[in-house]
């Protein structure tokens, strides 16, 4: 370990301020038991162990954290062979999960960044890192230091390093600081940061929305101009970020934030499209994730197949609507959504791989969208049987928040299911209780036709 050093700004590679156990927040009771006995485990053998990144940052800043990462100088195989239950991960990066009771606790094993600090400080390219010619890092898996570690962050409040050896802080790049300041801010250069790892920048957005922060201006910058290069992310990894960045519990947040830096496009080019000129479809799309926000703050379940519904509708209902069955009777039509869905997920998934398990679903609950508008005779009943009735309800209840359909159709369906099936046929069979869009229209129409005929 270096020396401590008072130069601690994000832009100097020299070591970190040690912060002692009486001067930070962190206390060992608020860390998991399992991640502690990792920690101990690998003390006891002699390695360096420090819990790090999200884990540090949320204690530090009084909130729960979602997992605890441990860093070691120990490689894969000697944590291996420290833990019972232990499984060596990853094709890029050799990661351990250890399992401790029911839960996994990921152990990494410090890597060296693209540039190397020598004793004196002076700075060596390292060839051994192999980035493509955008920038980006390929392959990175070279073990080193706890002091080149610090460069493979990204934020200065993910990079703080708690010490098991005697509960000590080691902040190289003022994260401490910035984690009370509330700032987010790139450890280097941010273009080049964003070049290494596209993805950066949907974290930054992530991170600010979740922990309320505000992104440093250096930081926000570059985003504008380099959003294009989400573009080149496997789709896979962006599945997973769009779900982190929308069902984490600040999901309209990262919306707005997505759309302010202009990734959104990126992500969800169809749908950026729509809500410039689209007032009801922004308001569904913002209340559909302020819903799932809430649910999630309630712990209560949310689910992909829901999110992307919601994400994908306002293109599936416009392309839908111009189908020739839809454009006859001005009616959603079930295969006209069908068909629409095909073809905006088609391509939605070459950017966000959305599996087909969710998507199904999606595709499910949008096109049951059109038997709301079925409100007479037995059949129309047969809508509550479908097993994806309550997903396609809630979604109702959705478009009738923000006025895409008439609240009292909302209401016919929430009415229904509280009744007896004896109840239920009744009300569907009696003539004037149907309140059909196309009858209406043509209950409407008749009589201009009657009056302007000789
Ligand atoms: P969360 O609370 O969402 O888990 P986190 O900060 O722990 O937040 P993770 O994605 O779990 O985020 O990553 C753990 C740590 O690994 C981060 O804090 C950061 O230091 C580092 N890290 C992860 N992904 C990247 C990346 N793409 N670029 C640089 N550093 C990263
Ligand atoms: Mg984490």
């Amino acid at each position: 370990m270096s020396s401590i050093q008072s130069d601690n700004s994000s832009t100097h590679r020299s070591g970190p301020v040690v912060i002692p156990r009486a001067l930070h927040a962190v206390s060992r009771r608020a860390i998991s038991p399992a991640a502690l006995k990792v920690l101990y485990r690998l003390k006891d053998a002699g390695y360096q162990a420090f819990l790090v990144g999200g884990a540090v940052r949320d204690l530090l800043l009084g909130r729960t954290p979602k997992d605890f990462d441990v860093v070691t100088n120990a490689h894969p195989e000697q944590v291996r062979d420290l833990f019972r239950s232990c499984r060596l991960i990853g094709r890029r990066f050799h990661l351990a999960h250890v399992r401790v009771g029911p839960e996994i606790i990921e152990v990494a094993t410090f890597r060296a960044a693209h540039t190397v600090v020598d004793e004196d400080n002076s700075v060596d390219e390292d060839s051994r890192r192999v980035t493509d010619n955008h920038g980006r890092i390929l392959r990175d898996n070279l073990y080193g230091t706890i002091d080149e570690d610090i460069w493979r962050r990204d934020f200065t409040a993910n990079a703080l390093y708690y010490n098991i050896a005697d509960y000590s802080i080691w902040d190289y790049a003022n994260g401490v600081t910035d984690a009370e300041e509330r700032v987010l801010k790139l450890i280097g250069d941010p273009e080049t940061r964003y070049r290494e790892d596209p993805v950066r920048m949907l974290r930054a957005v992530r991170f600010a929305a979740k922990l309320d922060f505000k992104i440093d201006t250096a930081t926000a910058v570059p985003i504008n101009k380099l959003a294009h290069m989400i573009d080149s992310v496997p789709a896979a990894r962006l599945f997973d970020e769009v779900n982190k960045l929308f069902l984490s519990g600040s999901g309209l947040q990262s919306f707005m934030l997505l759309r302010e830096y202009g990734l959104l496009a990126h992500l969800f080019n169809d749908l950026e499209n729509i809500l410039s000129s689209d007032e009801t479809s922004q308001r569904l799309v913002e209340q559909g994730l302020s819903n799932t926000d809430e649910r999630v703050r309630a712990d209560k379940s949310v689910t992909p197949a829901f999110l992307f519904a919601v994400l994908l509708w306002p293109a599936v209902r416009k392309q839908s609507m111009l189908h020739a069955r839809s454009q006859e009777n001005g009616q959603l039509d079930f295969g006209a959504i069908q068909d629409a869905f095909d073809n905006v997920c088609s391509r939605v998934v070459r950017r966000v791989a959305v599996p087909k398990r969710f998507s199904l679903t999606s595709r499910e609950v949008l096109a049951l969208q059109s038997r709301f508008d079925y409100r007479s005779g037995r059949r129309s009943l047969r809508v509550l049987d479908h097993p994806r009735f309550r997903a396609a309800y809630d979604f109702l209840l959705l478009r009738a928040a923000v006025g895409e359909v008439d609240q009292e159709v909302a209401d016919w369906w929430t009415e229904i299911q509280t009744m007896s099936p004896e109840a239920r046929i009744e009300k569907v069979e009696t003539p004037g209780g149907l309140n059909l869009p196309a009858a209406r229209k043509k209950r409407r129409r008749s009589p201009r036709r009657l009056s302007s005929s000789p």
